[in-house]
């Protein structure tokens, strides 16, 4: 047989290697920035086309190349950053694979243009597609200036991939945010179409945080400051007040890296444990230095999690940071002074003597839960944001919806999941002796055994039938707001929200740009009945983000589904008698009692049998 093994062209390898570190305009944003960052520029200038598809412009004031060194850049494993294995161990900079330049050169048309400080004449080189097509000399500024055009004009199925431009320039600009808030230091500015997003002078940690996310967050922020042997911490935890539902103002930053910590991430939520009410995140910006020896950042090109080499005491040692800050501040309730004080330093630690046992003072009559939770809570009992039908203003009988099937029904056992309307109540008796379990589910006893019913899916299911009937009969009933309230959203949210608007309008939402970031609502949907509405579109947002349904095709339903579910009655929410039986009563009227609007389980039953052979 003969010999069938060849090698793949450069032009291949660097192109199915892109797949791997550029998945979206976003990536070639962060490759490029990080780039720059490593020549050492003090400022930064993105320019963005079209969420990144006609045009990503990068130009720093850093060291620029040679003309060898402007060539060699787009070669594959071409570095300036390590020349030994052993360098990895104490890499300080951003990249080091040597991989960015060859994998964008492979997927788009490439112009660059850079010179050194202490040169007259620059270089230009366009690539495209890998094949250089052009390389001459060029006047221009010190530094580099890289113009990305056409980006995966030769692999469709990527181009084809992408999100809508809303969505992709978030992405953006969540990668600018992460950059931006890890290099206070540098100037940074962000442009798309031709209009600023962020303009940021180059300034302290605190002073980058607030000319992000607004300068509402400035008196929120309680700085950390920690020095150990193994780890130094600084920057921010937010006052338990600032807390919101949604994701977005967590930042942990090791070496100037952006990283994901979800063992951190719980660290700090521990810390914050009791303060804040349970769905509650708390903003937070925390830096840790260690030497780089104790990091390994080789784990995958563009994966954000990193491993520590003494995690577990930086694990402790962060949470004792931020609950000595909660204490001096007076924010940490009286039943976990005794946890805090017995705080436990592993073992290895405990020679250390730079490690301080948190002094914290103490207020015994402070109630965290006086004056955190009542901003928090819905108004009024009963079930938040509760649509009318819960007023019994419409009482819909869904017990006669099930008359007909009565006798065919009765023949199966076991319920059947392909048909919606399979279960039934047997008698109104029943449903009263409904009760709720754990604040989290409702328990139903049925002929067959005994039925679970998911109470927030339910209540999701109920809001998202409702209002695809406002947007479909076009009904749409706005409750006006007797005081207009105005609200502040970090840029990415506010461009996220301006792109949604028109979608709730329709909904009965009435939100309004109010410039800078800054929105008024005048009205809110008829049928969801809230009295909170700004936490509705924080929620909201939160929702809309994680939504996997494609934005562009279905935004009118994805947004009245992260709508829903965003109004929907929490879990940990007592519900009265009346009140379950309602829910109930309104699950049934729907045309899709069984699922979520985003096709989870709302409901099952427990078979009879299986109580029996719990007890044999
Ligand atoms: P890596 O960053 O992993 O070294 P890249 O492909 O991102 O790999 O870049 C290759 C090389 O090109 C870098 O090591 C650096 O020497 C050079 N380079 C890239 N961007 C810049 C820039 N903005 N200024 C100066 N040199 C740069
Ligand atoms: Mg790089």
């Amino acid at each position: 047989m003969a010999d069938i093994i060849q090698l793949l062209p450069d032009s291949v390898a660097n192109q199915i290697a892109a797949g791997e570190v550029i998945q979206r305009p976003a990536s070639v944003v962060k490759e490029l920035v990080e780039n720059a960052i490593d020549a050492g520029a003090s400022q930064i200038i993105v320019n963005i086309k079209d969420a990144g598809r006609t045009l990503i412009q990068i130009i720093d004031n850093g060291s620029g190349m040679t003309d060898t060194d402007a060539r060699m850049a787009f070669e594959r494993h071409a570095t300036s950053k390590i020349r030994t294995a052993n360098d990895i161990f104490a890499i300080r900079t951003m990249g080091f694979r040597g991989e960015a330049l060859a994998s964008v050169a492979a997927i788009a048309d490439v112009e660059l243009r850079t010179k050194e400080h202490d040169q007259d004449l620059g270089t230009f080189i366009h690539i495209s597609g890998s094949a250089l097509i052009t390389q001459e000399p060029v006047r221009c500024d010190s530094g580099t200036n890289f113009q990305i055009k056409n980006l995966f004009f030769n692999v469709p199925a990527r181009r084809k991939f992408l999100k809508s431009n809303p969505a992709e320039l978030k992405y953006i600009i969540n990668e600018i945010q992460r950059i931006a808030l890890s290099n206070p230091d540098i100037s940074i500015s962000l442009h798309h179409n031709g209009s600023a997003i962020y303009e940021l002078a180059g300034s302290n940690k605190r002073v980058r945080i607030v000319s992000i996310f607004g300068k509402n967050i400035s008196q929120n922020l309680i700085p950390l400051d920690t020095e150990t042997s193994v780890v130094k911490i600084t920057g921010f935890i937010g006052q338990p007040k600032h807390a919101r539902k949604t994701f977005g103002e967590q930042f942990f930053f090791v070496n100037k890296r952006y990283m994901k910590h979800p063992f951190f991430h719980k660290a700090v939520t521990q810390a914050f444990e009791k303060i804040l009410p349970p769905d509650a995140i708390p903003s937070y910006f925390i830096y840790f230095d260690v030497d780089p020896a104790d990091i390994d950042v080789n784990i995958h090109p563009t994966k954000t999690e990193i491993k520590f080499e003494n995690e577990s005491a930086i694990w402790q040692i962060l949470q004792a940071s931020i609950r000595e800050v909660l204490g001096k501040f007076n924010i940490v309730p009286s039943i976990d002074f005794d946890q805090s004080g017995s705080l436990e330093i592993p073992m290895r630690l405990q020679n250390f003597a730079d490690v301080r046992t948190p002094e914290i003072e103490i207020n015994p009559s402070y109630n965290p839960f006086d004056t955190h939770t009542t901003a928090k809570s819905h108004a009024g009992g009963g079930i938040p944001f509760a649509p009318k039908t819960f007023e019994r203003t419409n009482p819909s009988n869904w017990q006669s919806l099930y008359k007909g099937l009565e006798p065919d029904l009765n023949e199966k056992s076991e319920p059947n999941e392909s048909e919606p309307v399979q279960f039934r109540m047997e008698e109104q008796q029943t449903v009263k002796s409904s009760v709720q379990f754990k604040n989290k589910y409702i328990l139903t006893p049925v002929k067959s055994g005994m039925m679970v019913i998911d109470q927030k899916r339910a209540h999701e299911r109920i809001l998202y039938e409702r209002l695809m009937q406002v947007l479909e009969n076009n009904e749409v009933a706005s409750q006006q707001q007797l005081f207009p309230e105005t609200f502040e959203l970090n840029a990415s949210d506010a461009t996220l929200l301006t792109s949604i608007l028109p979608d709730l309008r329709a909904l009965g939402f009435d939100v309004r740009d109010f410039g800078k970031n800054s929105f008024i609502v005048n009205g809110t949907p008829g049928v969801l009945n809230t009295s909170s509405p700004i936490e509705i579109i924080e929620s909201l947002l939160e929702e809309y983000k994680n939504s996997p349904v494609n934005l562009q095709e279905k935004a009118r339903e994805t947004v009245a589904i992260s709508l829903a579910q965003a109004s929907a009655i929490p879990y940990g929410h007592t519900l009265k008698p009346g009140e379950i039986n309602e829910l109930i009563d309104n699950l049934f009227a729907c045309q899709t009692p069984n699922f979520s609007p985003k096709g989870k389980k709302i409901l099952s039953i427990m078979p009879l049998e299986d109580f029996e052979k719990l007890l044999k």
